[in-house]
């Protein structure tokens, strides 16, 4: 059993904690922010994940799981600590560095015996030694410490499965000692381990993040020429993912990518390559591939109706992917008030992100509980998140109550066959559009 703390108690830290925990560590989690401290303490999960309250609530019983603001004590009862604060996208697009540099400051202050200094945000090449320099500045060497770049791959929505089931570990190190005491935590876990130096264990992580970001541009690309040439994406797509070489996984057309991750390590991958001097055009071209992609949407939307002042839209879906909260770089903040902003009523239909979706959109759009219920006399539907809900969906119970039978739909949901029958005029990605005509 290993003593840690977890500096940092978002969807990384707080979920890796918790799986140390499981696997049989003492693990105390900490963070900066007292209500979400106190809410843990009292058992209120501060983020939606499946599966984390029962587990966060089984190792807290037995013992094994702790909370605390009292960040200097974790560390100084730790011997391995982990960093797991938030990297966001800087004004300029580089990775912003300040809550990484925080931490490593009071690591230095609290170095009281031999640690494993253990890196888990995403951060820019060069940080891993960075952070040891800052500890052993502040910390004026009287202790030994070592540091260790170990990603995280996590997805949210399947965050303790991926956790439990990781496909790999990769750990890069300052010195044989600590990637043998990291190797040796993640044991439990049966997976495969990647041993590196501090530099490349940083770059996986994001030219892993970076490739996949690139495989939702590519197919998002070849999904607009579809349309225009009159093959349909999703077709192609599974011609294409049967290839091994290839494979299938992140080639759905939709409205581009979003979420905590992505849109700020790709933009972080091309600010690091400025900085040496390189200029990395693929994934600059990926990224503003992206950006287009979500304007998909609303041109549709000008395309079937023209004039949208005064239309109102019934919108499923606001988080940027199903089974998560998670509002960052969704997709509807740039649609949503794009629309609003051409005039149109929105009402939303939103399962799990709903007090999120609030802090971004506030009063202008309608929050509404039922599905049904925001579709009824609506213009048009609009789907945004391929959440479960939609393939749920009654879609005669839903043509009865809408003021026209439109769907536009961002996530390519229905079948065309199915929309034909069912009589919907019908617009999605990179496929023919159906109308009754
Ligand atoms: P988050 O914003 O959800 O959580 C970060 C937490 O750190 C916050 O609770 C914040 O209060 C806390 N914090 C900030 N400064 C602190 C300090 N000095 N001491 C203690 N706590 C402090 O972030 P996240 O989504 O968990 O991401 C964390 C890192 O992991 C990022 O670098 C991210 O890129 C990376 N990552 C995220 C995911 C994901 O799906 N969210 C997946 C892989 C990697």
């Amino acid at each position: 059993m290993k003593k840690l703390a977890v500096i940092g108690t978002g969807y990384v830290g707080l979920v890796s904690g918790t799986c140390f925990a499981e696997i049989g560590n003492a693990v105390t989690c900490c963070d900066i922010d007292e209500q979400k401290i106190n809410n843990l303490k009292n058992g209120v999960i501060p983020i939606f994940e499946p599966g984390l309250e029962a587990l966060v609530k089984k190792n807290v019983k037995e013992g094994k799981l702790h909370f605390t603001n009292d960040v200097a004590l974790a560390m100084k009862q730790a011997d391995i600590i982990y960093i797991a604060v938030g990297t966001p996208m800087a004004e300029n697009g580089e990775a912003n560095l300040q809550y990484v540099d925080a931490v490593a400051n009071t690591i230095g202050e609290n170095l009281n015996s031999y640690k494993v200094v253990v890196n888990k945000s995403t951060v820019p090449v060069g940080t891993g030694k960075r952070v040891y320099n800052i500890i052993k500045e502040v910390s004026g060497g009287a202790q030994e410490f070592d540091v260790v770049s170990n990603p995280e791959f996590l997805r949210e929505g399947s965050a303790i499965t991926d956790t439990m089931n990781m496909e790999r570990a990769v750990i890069g190190a300052t010195s044989e000692k600590a990637a043998s005491i990291i190797e040796d935590l993640h044991k439990p876990f049966d997976t495969t381990i990647i041993k590196s130096d501090l530099e490349s264990a940083e770059m996986i992580k994001y030219a892993s993040n970076a490739f996949l970001a690139t495989k939702i541009s590519f197919i998002n690309d070849i999904a607009n020429i579809c349309e225009k040439v009159g093959a349909d994406v999703t077709k192609v797509a599974e011609g294409m993912g049967l290839d091994s070489r290839i494979g299938s996984k992140f080639l759905k057309a939709g409205i581009g990518y979003g979420g905590s991750c992505f849109p700020k390590d790709t933009s972080a991958l091309l600010h690091i390559a400025h900085s040496v001097g390189y200029d990395f055009k693929l994934i600059e071209a990926v990224i503003n591939t992206n950006d287009f992609q979500k304007h998909q949407v609303t041109q549709k939307v000008q395309g079937v109706f023209g004039e949208v002042k005064g239309r109102t839209f019934g919108i499923i879906g606001l988080a940027f992917k199903p089974n998560t909260d998670d509002m960052r770089d969704a997709p509807s903040l740039k649609i949503i008030p794009d629309l609003v902003g051409l005039g149109a009523n929105v009402k939303a239909f939103e399962p799990i992100a709903k007090q999120e979706a609030f802090k971004h959109f506030g009063d202008t759009i309608q929050y509404v509980d039922d599905i049904y219920e925001t579709l009824n006399d609506v213009d048009a539907c609009i789907v945004l998140t391929d959440i479960p809900e939609v393939f749920e969906l009654d879609l005669r119970d839903a043509k009865k109550v809408m003021r026209n039978p439109i769907i536009i739909d961002g996530r390519n949901c229905f079948s065309l066959e199915q929309m034909k029958e069912l009589g919907y005029i019908y617009h999605s990605i990179g496929r023919p559009p159906v109308s009754y005509k």
